[in-house]
């Protein structure tokens, strides 16, 4: 009965309809969100386990009467709060097929077909990079023989459970290749009482970035920010001053940003790129969300570089549609994996290798592992990379149409012209004295009063001095009516809240 067999395949298909029918209403119902107050939602989602189970009717009848109406709908075209995008349903058919089958990416022998998928993807996401796939590897130029004194492998790399997992990689080889350098195998020693490696990334980077440094033993005080222009991006000429000052074999790794988490800015990867490699410093660049316009047609060039660096984050549950998990990590030279091989018997034995047998296992942080590719494959096999593209261009359109929108407004600044598809700006009332405190407070209860009423979840964030309201576009559908919509409902009720001001307590039911 709970497990699927031959007897219960017709209620397997009838349970499985029943689950798809039920989704498909809610997305009909068409609500951003319809959950009410926190406390609302808590309530009506209580979880209580009895000893006895209860009957799957009665538990899809909860699923549908109280868990889907209190969560935010991805899909919705007024959803853009974060980077968290509506999911392409080929993704979530795909979801269905992992589930179903279970496979599990840590040896061959329980993942036969999707340990050749997922490698056949990595290979195919390390060419979209312009890195080198194949086995004979050339050295390209004469400063590429010098920095290493040695032959490139291929590249190589692993599907992650995310941006935060394949950052903490990334710095995770770099510090041992820093300390290898060095003489150090702090994959077997420890860095007990071993000199501090230093950590440049830009003071927008993810917090990722500190998160991992702490997890690594390197410490949060490694890393050390450097300054960025207005648009957000790395100061090229700060990195090289940071680096002269600190010595470039102090310097353990460079984090290049493309696509920071609010301003969407893109570091120069090109200029970044030049000068690790001059001073033989590692390189990796977080592309967790610019990553996505290696599929575009009109803003690849905003990431021209990322071929320098020496390890690459992919998130493919932001801009590529995809449900979540699902990431990957790219190494330039495949080699550098190897710092962190185990073996264990059960796995990845030395008799597989020989007989030529893959293991992933070698190459992830985790052990049992989701066969996530099967999303990305399963997507980039429907639309192409051409219709794939066209849908991430869409959103960046509707950012910028989004923007000028904001800018016409006489009751909103717009603080800064989108890169990727994040659009900052504050309402400002014009002819209104508020001060910096009473606007930030202002904007907040915007945003929170757009979502209780259901009518758009956008974010709030810091930007210099001002409590910013944020679009992260990610919806392709978005249109500008649908903005347009926002920046009236945002202007009702900007002013509805200025009328009955002096202070009083947020009050979500009002405006319902
Ligand atoms: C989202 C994001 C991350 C974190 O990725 P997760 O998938 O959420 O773990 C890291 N870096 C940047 C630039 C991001 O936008």
């Amino acid at each position: 009965m709970h497990l699927l067999n031959e007897k219960t395949s017709e209620q397997y298909l009838t349970h499985m309809h029943k689950t798809s029918a039920i989704i498909k209403q809610w997305l009909n119902d068409n609500n951003v969100y319809s959950g009410g107050t926190p406390q609302q939602v808590q309530a009506a989602n209580s979880v209580s386990i009895q000893s006895q189970g209860r009957d799957i009717e009665a538990i899809l009848a909860d699923i549908q009467d109280k868990f889907l109406p209190s969560s935010v709908s991805t899909a919705h075209r007024r959803c853009l709060a974060h980077l968290h995008p509506p999911t392409l349903v080929i993704g979530q058919i795909a979801e269905m097929i992992i589930a179903a089958t279970n496979q599990s990416m840590d040896s061959w022998n329980q993942s036969p077909a999707a340990t050749y998928i997922e490698k056949d993807l990595i290979e195919w996401l390390c060419q979209l990079c312009h890195f080198e796939t194949s086995d004979d590897v050339q050295i390209h130029t004469q400063t590429d023989a010098d920095a290493d004194n040695q032959a490139r492998h291929k590249a190589g790399g692993v599907f992650t459970s995310g941006g935060t997992q394949s950052n903490l990689m990334g710095l995770l080889l770099a510090r041992n290749k820093f300390y290898a350098a060095k003489g150090i195998n702090v994959h077997k020693d420890g860095m007990m009482g071993q000199p501090r490696g230093i950590i440049l990334c830009s003071d927008q980077a993810h917090f990722s970035i500190e998160k991992n440094a702490a997890l690594l033993g390197l410490g949060i005080r490694c890393v050390e920010k450097v300054g960025t222009d207005a648009s957000g991006a790395m100061l090229v000429s700060h990195l090289q001053q940071k680096i002269e000052e600190i010595g470039a074999d102090n310097v353990m790794a460079v984090i290049a940003t493309a696509g920071t988490t609010d301003l969407g800015a893109i570091d120069p990867l090109a200029d970044i790129a030049k000068m690790c490699r001059e001073h033989k410093i590692w390189l990796h660049v977080d592309a967790a969300w610019g990553g996505a316009l290696l599929l575009s047609q009109r803003y690849r060039h905003l990431i021209d570089g990322i071929q320098a660096a020496d390890s690459i984050t992919l998130d493919f549950h932001k801009h590529f549609f995809l449900p979540i998990s699902c990431g990957a990590f790219l190494l330039r030279d495949q080699q550098d994996f190897e710092s962190i091989r185990h073996h264990s018997e059960y796995l990845n034995s030395s008799d597989d290798e020989k007989d030529n047998i893959p293991n992933l296992v070698t190459y992830s942080l985790q052990t049992t592992r989701r066969f996530d590719a099967l999303k990305l494959w399963m997507a980039l096999d429907l639309l192409g990379t051409d219709d794939y593209g066209a849908l991430i261009d869409n959103c960046l359109r509707t950012a910028r149409q989004a923007a000028e929108l904001v800018e016409d407004h006489a009751d909103f600044v717009l603080v800064h012209q989108p890169i990727i598809s994040s659009v900052l700006f504050y309402f400002k009332p014009k002819d209104t004295a508020l001060s910096d405190q009473q606007l930030s407070q202002l904007n907040r209860q915007i945003a929170q009063d757009l979502l209780i009423n259901n009518i758009a979840n956008v974010a709030t964030t810091q930007y210099e001095q001002h409590l910013c309201l944020k679009f992260t576009i990610l919806n392709p559908n978005t249109q500008a009516c649908d903005i347009n919509t926002i920046i009236e409902q945002m202007t009702i009720a900007g002013f509805n809240r200025l009328q009955n001001y002096e202070g009083q307590p947020y009050d979500a039911t009002k405006n319902a």
